[in-house]
This record gives structure tokens, C-alpha cells and sequence, in this order.
């Protein structure tokens, strides 16, 4: 779920410590959404901004009619076998906006497909992608890119490709909701640290007034590849985490063909009658 325009720290937590995070604003997370409506069933919209489904296996049920309008993520852990529980959740969309995280492992082309067939936007958690993950991130860009009947978004693509079109993009930090220095990740025993793959790090490590671009800037200075990268701006060093050394090279061919399909869209926009 995308951040909204808020200043205000946001906190990524295990519905257990809701009690403790009432006055804060907050997505929660949980595997049982039963528990979840129940917890949270009068649950201020200003602080609740979403939740999120750990287990795709669960019943969803009594979180459809619940608090309309609320974003709800559902989370995937292995694509290639919990692809066919999306049809399970289906219903959710009546009442919310829903989004399908999904992790660039074996089976995340296929998953992507289904979740986007049933019309559900989707955000790919890229990882670290090593080979077998970018052969299915080409996959998935290709089907993005190239098929007419893709009505919904994928991120982190379709904000690359916005931001490149535009030439003013969003560094992935941004796009991808892992916005250090505006959302903290809370762990189920309360620690906090920063968000998506910088979780671990404390939040005391980097200046925590300094504002989201700051931190961005400084997690760059400590990655020298990026200094010099034709993507820094679109990328913002998000692949240098959490492994410093990291081969970015094929993760730089996807920008590419981002880049150049960018191009393609404006040449086409220029030329098109008026
Ligand atoms: S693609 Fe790699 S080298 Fe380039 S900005 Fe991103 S993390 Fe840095």
C-alpha cells in the first residue's frame, strides 16, 4: 500500500502490539484475519492505514465487509505453490483496495499472471534477484510492457516506467513503500528498525529527522557503484542492500529496457495524430 502524503512516522506492526501502537500511525500485519477484523474493529481510519495478509491460506471472509475502503495487502511467500489461494480472495475486492505482494522467486511470472487476470495490482518484493529470479523479473516486464490486456500495475515496474517517461522518478525506496526515515518495521518483540530490506538496521544508525531524500543520499554514499550508475536516480541504491557488493548487472538490463521503453511511449505519444 502506498504511503500517503503524511509526515508523521508510520509503523509496520504485528497485530499483537496494537494496543501498544493505538496512538501511532500504523499497518498491520497478521495471519488470521478473524482476529484481525475483530482487533481492529473500530479502528480509527486516520491511524490504520492498512493491513496486511501474511497467509494467503486463510479465510479472508470476515475481512470483506469490514471497514470498506480499508487497503489490504496479501502477502506471498512461495509464488510457484500459493498462486491458486488468490482465487480464494477474490471477494476482498468488493469493499477494499487490494494488492498482491510477490517475491521474485521460482514461479513469480506465473503468480504475477494469475494475480493480474483477477485484477489485482501487484508488487513485486525483488530481493536480491539472483539469475533464476531475473529470468522470471524479465518475464513478468515483458508480459507488463507487451500485453494489451494488463490493466493493473506492477510495481516496482510501473513506477520506473512513469518516473523515466516523466524523466522525474522515484527512487525505489519511495515506490516500493520502504521509505527510511517515514516508515519503521516493528518486530513481533517489539524492535523496531527500518523498513523492508533495511530491516535490521536500527533507525538510530542514520539521522532519523533527516528526512526520506537524506537518508537516500547517504545510503548511497556508502554503495560507490551507484555513484556512477546510469540509474541512480530511478534505483536510489535499493539493490546495494542488504549485500553491499552485489552484481547489479542484471538489474540494470531491466532499467534498460524500462528506460528504452519510456523512450518508445513518448515517440509514440509525439507522433500520434492530435
Ligand atoms: S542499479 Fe545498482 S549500482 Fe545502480 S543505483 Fe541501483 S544499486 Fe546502485
Amino acid at each position: 500500500m502506498s504511503a500517503p502524503q503524511v509526515s508523521e512516522p508510520i509503523y509496520n506492526i504485528p497485530l499483537q502490539l496494537w494496543p501498544a501502537y493505538a496512538e501511532r500511525t500504523v499497518v498491520v500485519r497478521a495471519t488470521d484475519p478473524a482476529a484481525l477484523a475483530a482487533t481492529l474493529a473500530t479502528a480509527d481510519a486516520e491511524r490504520l492505514l492498512g493491513v496486511q495478509l501474511q497467509a494467503l491460506a486463510a479465510d479472508s471472509e470476515p475481512l470483506n465487509a469490514w471497514q470498506p475502503g480499508m487497503p489490504i495487502e496479501l502477502l506471498m511467500g512461495d509464488p510457484e505453490t500459493e498462486f491458486p489461494l488468490l482465487y480464494h480472495h477474490t471477494e476482498l475486492q468488493d469493499n477494499h483496495p487490494v494488492r498482491v505482494v510477490i517475491p521474485a522467486r521460482p514461479g513469480l511470472a506465473k503468480a504475477v499472471k494469475v494475480a493480474l487476470a483477477l485484477e489485482f495490482p501487484v508488487r513485486i518484493d525483488p530481493g536480491q534477484p539472483d539469475a533464476a529470479a531475473l529470468a522470471e523479473l524479465a518475464a513478468v516486464l515483458e508480459l507488463y510492457l507487451r500485453h494489451s490486456d494488463v490493466a493493473q500495475p506492477v510495481e516496482y515496474l510501473h513506477s520506473t516506467l512513469l518516473g523515466l517517461y516523466y524523466d522525474d522518478p522515484l527512487p525505489l525506496w519511495i515506490a516500493m513503500d520502504e521509505e527510511p526515515g517515514l516508515l519503521y518495521q516493528v518486530a513481533d518483540d517489539g524492535t523496531e528498525s527500518l523498513p523492508g530490506r533495511l530491516a535490521g538496521v536500527a533507525p538510530t544508525t542514520l539521522a532519523r529527522d533527516a528526512g526520506p531524500l537524506a537518508w537516500i543520499e547517504q545510503l548511497l554514499a556508502t554503495a560507490p557503484d551507484c555513484q556512477s550508475c546510469a540509474f541512480r536516480r530511478v534505483c536510489g541504491g535499493y539493490f546495494k542492500w542488504p549485500q553491499r557488493d552485489y552484481d547489479c548487472r542484471g538489474v540494470q538490463k531491466l532499467f534498460t529496457e524500462l528506460s528504452a521503453a519510456a523512450n518508445e511511449l513518448r515517440r509514440d505519444l509525439d507522433t500520434a495524430p492530435s
